[in-house]
């Protein structure tokens, strides 16, 4: 017999233990098992899982240390610390005065065209210091994590120069040193053009020969980032250009990542599972043959609702028809300062489900394991299972559903990232 294991910390009181368990992305009809433990209880030592399972079984199975954490939560719902999956959440400047611009009628091309939009964070992202992007990022991650996402995705894209994509990433990864967050990083000098490779087709190819050539080897070199990724869109690179960045980075041994059909069916879906990207992220238009690939090449398919009632473009990701298409689906923020200001994962959650047809159970899922796939970190988190980060979110109420139900502002009682308390 194995001896019990030792725990500095301990969960007890829950009324529902979701613990998310899975050995891969969940899609098709298991798309929404999340797994429950009535009377469920959780032990954890050094930030790491040890022991999950009936709280009558606690003591007897598990050496609780004299002086550990015990933690009542008095018949509240636990489920895993949320996966945001995909964020641009290293920024500078800000455009709340476009948002008000916007909202008075001016379009995204106007508002472009006045030296507005992607173009102006780009200027401020450049004109920023490595301190200056570490606070935005140290902000962000933490209001990410009051709503409960112990575990965030982080993208490059404003810099679209070399130094620039390099300290936004940078940035990212000094800021995760400083809290007890999981966080990944992915280099995505591909958003979108800069000005000075908007003039003619040779300074946009010379553009992609930089990312590809150049960026693409130095961030895998100095391990900037474990992923890359490429905005595939008529106003941002074709398909041609976007195989290229991604072959590039599986030279580089990086995976891989699409921005993909967010305004059109561009083909993205389909290139991101011909090259085998962990994730197709958009999808707002996905077409079936899109679908059928990545359901084939099991891409995760990350819906991003939060862009589509920010932009009031009425069309959102249609996660009923992924999931019954096969396509594991994840969810995300997609936080960034032009299409989706917001930092709230269960917003999200809900949009998914108001619009996007997924069951409360769906979007947990999507939320928390199939976003960690999404991520990479399927070992590290998104469920409650041995070996991973003692991550939480504890509701302020019995009932998981309420999590969904309370419509942008659900009661939180407690998250806890690597066995930490924190809200
Ligand atoms: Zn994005």
């Amino acid at each position: 017999m194995s001896p019990r294991p030792r725990a500095d910390f301990v969960l007890t009181g829950a009324s529902e233990l979701v613990t998310c368990q899975a050995q891969a992305a969940l899609s098709g009809q298991d798309a929404g098992r999340v797994g429950v433990l009535d009377d469920g209880a959780l032990a954890a030592s050094e930030g790491t899982i040890v022991w999950v399972g009936d709280e009558r079984a606690l003591e007897r199975e598990v050496d609780v240390h004299s002086g550990a954490t015990r933690l009542d939560v008095g018949g509240r719902a636990v489920l895993p610390g949320l996966v945001d999956t995909h964020t641009h959440l290293v920024w500078a400047g800000d455009r709340a005065d476009e948002f008000e611009r916007r909202l008075a009628g001016a379009t995204y091309h106007e508002i472009l065209a006045a030296g507005g939009g992607i173009l102006r964070t780009v200027e401020a992202v450049r004109a920023a210091s490595l301190e200056e992007l570490t606070a935005s990022a140290l902000g962000r991650m933490d209001r990410l994590a009051r709503w409960g996402a112990t575990s965030m995705e982080v993208k490059s894209g404003y810099g679209l120069e070399p130094e620039a994509e390099y300290r936004m990433l940078e940035a990212a990864l000094a800021a995760a040193r400083q809290r007890p967050y999981e966080v990944t990083t992915t280099f995505l000098g591909a958003h979108t053009l800069p000005r000075e490779a908007r003039g003619d087709a040779a300074s946009r190819e010379a553009y992609v020969r930089k990312v590809t050539d150049e960026m693409i080897p130095e961030v895998a070199a100095r391990k900037l980032a474990s992923f890359v990724d490429v905005f595939v869109d008529e106003h941002a690179f074709g398909l041609a250009e976007a195989r290229r960045v991604l072959e590039a980075a599986r030279a580089a041994g990086l995976r891989t990542k699409v921005h993909a059909d967010q305004l059109g069916a561009d083909g993205g879906a389909e290139l991101a599972a011909e090259l085998g990207a962990t994730s197709a992220d958009h999808l707002e238009h996905v077409s079936d043959a899109g679908l059928a690939a990545l359901a084939a090449a099991g891409t995760v398919a990350v819906m991003l609702p939060g862009a589509s009632l920010f932009l009031r473009s009425h069309v959102y990701a249609d996660g009923r028809r992924m999931i019954e298409a096969g396509v594991p689906v994840a969810l995300a923020t997609d936080v960034n300062p032009g299409s989706c200001p917001s930092e709230s994962m269960p917003l999200m959650m809900q949009l998914a489900c108001l619009y996007g047809g997924l069951t409360v159970d769906e979007a947990i899922v999507a939320a928390t394991i199939n976003a960690a796939v999404a991520s990479g970190l399927e070992q590290r988190c998104g469920s409650l299972e041995v070996g991973k980060r003692c991550d939480l979110l504890v509701l302020d109420a019995a009932d998981r559903r309420q999590l969904i139900y309370q419509l942008g502002s659900p009661s939180l009682h407690m998250v806890i990232a690597a066995g930490r308390v924190l809200v």
